[in-house]
């Protein structure tokens, strides 16, 4: 049989161009805004992840360039060997400080930030306890490890409770591992309960930041300082590729934890460093993060004000309760066409299904930033408004 014969029989990508309803790909022209153009037309961007909207912050592209010009385009390989550079480490120790723990490591991305670091920590005897809604890079980072893997029920401590006592400890320990904000309904987990539960159970924990950075806390630290738990997680994941308007991702913990899974995490330490003009957009966004406090004031102005209009219209957003807000349908079909007609009037949305939500539950995700001006968000209400009772979802 010819290993290639799946791609053939493959049409369902072929089928949603064919029909108009496919929304992947999406050619963007220019930079990354509030607003911006795709096939000439403008759309208001209710899309991305740059959530305090630092892509277009002056610091921040001053930084990035500099980094450029001193150090070139490329790396040239893995920091264990040769690609690690004065910028990496300046990085890393801003972080430290940052995010208040002992020590950092810098991945290039984040996505092998999770990979690299539960593959490393999680060895043959161990156990990795993951809420059902993580985030596929958790999903690919256990299974990239030895260890066996468990799954709780969303956010539910109970279902978390029986799992963690269903375990066998002789042998091996358990890290538990959850988003802090989960990436399509905009919930928070319920840290302050789980660091009880990991106590109890002796397991360590582990929460992906990559939603909550710049986001949660109160310079946008993320999930634990947002519950002044920052002593209590073990570890703390982020990416640079969304507030901080760069690529990459960072582990935070105690610097003996973080000096092994510089010295085991593979996708760590067979792929190229960060490059230096990324390592500069991030140094750029902290500084900004550290000393422009009105970027997350805005966004959360922003925030409260669209959760609030939509839960008026009539619209499910579930239990949101960050910049993302999903408008949740249910039924996939509605929700393409929901998309489509945001897109003709000039809104882009991500439209989200199964397996990326639990069936049933399709939806779209609408995501918020600092630099939405009012107008625009008048616009977008204005369109769910109309499309939404057109078709029948509001009255
Ligand atoms: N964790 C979560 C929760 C994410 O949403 C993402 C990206 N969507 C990642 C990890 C991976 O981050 P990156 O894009 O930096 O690889």
């Amino acid at each position: 049989m010819d290993i290639f014969q799946k791609c053939y029989d493959f049409t369902e990508a072929a089928e949603a161009r064919t029909s108009g309803y496919y929304p992947y790909f999406q050619v963007v022209e220019g930079e990354a805004d509030s607003e911006i153009s795709i096939g000439g037309k403008k759309y208001v961007m209710l899309g991305s992840n740059n959530y305090l909207g630092l892509t277009t912050h002056p610091h921040v592209h001053e930084l990035a360039s500099a980094a450029l010009e001193k150090f070139g385009p490329s790396c040239t390989g893995s920091r264990f060997l040769n690609g690690n550079f004065t910028i990496h480490e300046e990085l890393e120790e801003r972080l430290v400080k940052f995010i208040g723990k002992e020590a950092v490591l810098v991945f290039s991305t984040g996505f092998q930030t999770n990979l690299g670091t539960i593959s490393a920590i999680a060895g043959r005897h161990d156990t990795v306890v993951i809420d059902k809604d993580d985030h596929a890079s958790i999903y690919d980072g256990c299974k990239l490890s030895y260890g066996k893997v468990a799954r709780f029920e969303h956010n539910d401590m109970d279902s978390l409770r029986k799992t963690l006592a269903s375990i066998d400890t002789t042998t091996g320990g358990i890290l538990v591992v959850t988003d802090g904000v989960f990436s399509m309904e905009g919930d928070i987990t319920p840290l302050p309960e789980m660091v009880t539960l990991c106590k109890e159970f002796s397991a360590r924990l582990m929460v992906d930041d990559a939603h909550a950075s710049g986001v949660l806390g109160e310079h946008g630290e993320g999930t634990a300082a947002h519950f002044g738990l920052t002593d209590e997680v073990d570890l703390i994941m982020g990416t640079f590729s969304k507030s901080f308007a760069s690529l990459g991702g960072f582990i935070a913990g105690d610097a003996n934890v973080i000096d092994y899974i510089k010295h085991s995490a593979r996708p760590f330490i067979f792929s190229a460093a960060m490059t230096p003009a990324s390592v500069g957009a991030a140094l750029g966004s902290l500084d900004v993060m550290e000393t422009e406090p009105e970027h997350r004031k805005r966004l959360w102005a922003t925030t409260h004000r669209m959760q609030a209009a939509y839960r008026e219209m009539g619209f499910d957003v579930g239990a949101s309760a960050t910049p993302i807000i999903p408008i949740i349908l249910g039924d996939e079909m509605l929700m393409f066409h929901f998309w489509r007609r945001l897109l003709e009037d000039g809104v882009f949305t991500n439209p989200v299904r199964p397996p990326a939500t639990p069936p049933g539950r399709a939806l779209l995700r609408t995501s918020y930033m600092a630099s939405h001006t009012s107008e625009q968000m008048d616009f977008v209400l204005d369109a769910f408004k109309r499309i939404g009772a057109e078709l029948g979802v509001i009255k």
